[in-house]
């Protein structure tokens, strides 16, 4: 099945002051029509840039090296018109703060009628229907009362559903959720998860959905891909990847994961080391300074992506194909 979007060889560059920041390098990969993709990474991954390369909204300046393909066109040729045109229709994004999704001086209700305005062939009545039965989906009570209020008078966690329903009524062909439960409790969170894979079932567009919570993405990805430092270290179907880690940085994500931890006090471990700046010249493996197996070859040579199983991926000298 022909990919819904397709990167290949992606580098992100921003223009620095002393030297170019390369806030991406190299990275390639496919998202297939129905298939949710977890994006993982630290701050300073590079996630958030390319969430904004797939969306076409990278700020005047940023250079993209390599392609980025969406249905076979490519986006970073488009012209900015074209590019809205997408992002109104085929392409829809949730935002880790829904007050960027929606507009704070209008109701809910005008605001969900006017998300489908490329739907041809249904009346305003339909629109408002349709729009009130999303918000019943995405789990807010009296929808018809939420219908009439203005975005402030809700909830954080209840403007997360209705931009989630906002984007849903759009029936994307593909959906970018950059950290969408980020910002939420414990409780919501978990139920907007449930709500985006009960979703998923019923679409058919392709998922990209990006977090630092490597957890979530048991929850709702069919395959992950791994960031460090802008470069992907891992990438695979989840059932593989998050059972059997075969990349270090994998493996030290995981075993920070809160949802992992059963000791009585429940600290969390963190990495040692930090991220390397993006602006540094690189030689040998990125993570080799934080990681620990690391051996002489690493500080010499950059390991390329190898495979370790169907459709899976790591960039590690330890992996034995
Ligand atoms: Fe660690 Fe070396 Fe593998 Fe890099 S290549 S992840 S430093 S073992
Ligand atoms: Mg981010």
């Amino acid at each position: 099945m022909e990919p819904v979007l397709s990167l290949n060889d992606v580098s992100i560059v921003y223009p620095g002051d002393a030297s170019d920041v390369r806030a991406v390098r190299n990275v390639s990969l496919d998202v297939a029509p129905g298939e949710t993709l977890g994006l993982v990474g630290e701050s300073g991954s590079g996630k958030s840039s390319l969430a904004a390369a797939m969306l076409g909204l990278l700020p005047a300046g940023a250079r993209v090296e390599g392609t980025v393909q969406f249905e076979g066109q490519e986006m970073t040729q488009l012209g900015e018109t074209e590019r809205r045109r997408l992002r109104g229709s085929a392409i829809a994004a949730i935002a880790q703060d829904p007050f960027t999704a929606l507009n704070p001086v209008m109701r809910i209700g005008k605001q969900m009628v006017e998300f489908q305005h490329w739907q041809k062939g249904l009346s305003k009545t339909e629109r408002w229907n349709r729009a009130t039965e999303m918000l019943a989906r995405v789990g807010l009570s009296d929808p018809e009362l939420r219908m009439r209020q203005f975005p402030h008078q809700l909830s954080g966690g209840s403007r997360q559903r209705v931009a989630i329903g906002a984007a849903l009524l759009a029936e994307p062909r593909l959906l970018i959720a950059d950290e969408p439960t980020t910002a939420l409790d414990a409780t919501t969170e978990a139920q907007i998860l449930t709500i985006m894979r009960d979703a998923k079932a019923e679409m058919t567009g392709a998922t990209v959905f990006i977090t630092h919570d490597i957890s979530v993405v048991s929850r709702l990805c069919d395959r992950v891909a791994v960031l460090y430092a802008g470069e992907l270290m891992e990438t695979g179907p989840v059932s593989d990847v998050l059972a059997n880690p075969q990349h270090p940085y994998t493996r030290a994500l995981l075993d920070c994961d809160p949802a992992r931890i059963d000791r009585p006090t429940r600290t969390l471990p963190t990495i040692p080391g930090t991220v390397p700046p993006p602006g540094a010249a690189r030689k040998g493996c990125v993570f080799a300074e934080r990681c620990p197996a690391a051996f002489a070859r690493c500080a010499i040579e950059k390991p390329k992506l190898l495979s370790c199983g169907a459709g899976w991926k790591s960039a590690c000298h330890l992996v034995t194909a």
